[in-house]
């Protein structure tokens, strides 16, 4: 008995197992550093605001914001926590007669206060200027109003294909919607 407590003391006391503990400890160091560093990523994530607009599509996206903030109070926009505003593939997206592959622009809410407007590249390239600017106010009157399509006036930028409208006329369309809707 004596022996065989001896053996044992010999292991549980050896450098061995010494050197196995202080490395478990340190493991379980990183491992609490990792843990503290997910928590502090995830939180930030939800808590810091956050924009991140394609360049190409940010003079449009500045400029509604802007005729918006004039027109309405802020708790009557939608204003989002955080936004991205890119180009993407929407091939797969079906528009309002069950078509797909002919949706240039979408605006999705995915979070209570996250936008996601995706544009359609390919028909960017083929769009003038002022088309450009209309399909942006029109993704974004979607996700800031909630507003929906606009039918019956094919000429209108809320009506479910973009016409084609000169951009004093679009400025005007894009006021007078604002103002129809927060100046109630
Ligand atoms: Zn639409």
């Amino acid at each position: 008995m004596k022996r065989l407590w001896n053996g044992l003391k010999n292991i549980i006391f050896s450098p061995f197992v010494y050197r196995m503990y202080v490395r478990f400890q340190l493991f379980l160091k990183a491992l609490r550093i990792a843990c503290y560093s997910v928590l502090f990523g995830l939180a930030t994530y939800l808590i810091a605001p956050y924009h991140s607009v394609e360049p190409v599509l940010r003079p449009d996206y500045d400029m509604f914001m802007i005729m918006a903030k004039a027109t309405c109070r802020d708790d009557q926009l939608f204003l989002p926590k955080k936004t991205i505003v890119r180009f993407g593939d929407l091939s797969q997206q079906k528009d309002e007669w069950g078509n797909k592959g002919r949706v240039i622009g979408l605006c999705e809410r995915d979070y209570p206060k996250m936008w996601r407007l995706t544009f359609n590249r390919y028909w960017w390239f083929t769009a003038s200027d002022a088309e450009r600017s209309a399909l942006i106010y029109h993704e974004m009157t979607h996700c800031l109003l909630l507003k929906d399509h606009v039918y019956g006036n094919p000429a209108d930028y809320m009506s479910p294909v973009i016409p084609t409208v000169d951009r004093f006329g679009l400025y005007k369309q894009v006021l007078d919607t604002l103002t129809a809707t927060c100046r109630r």
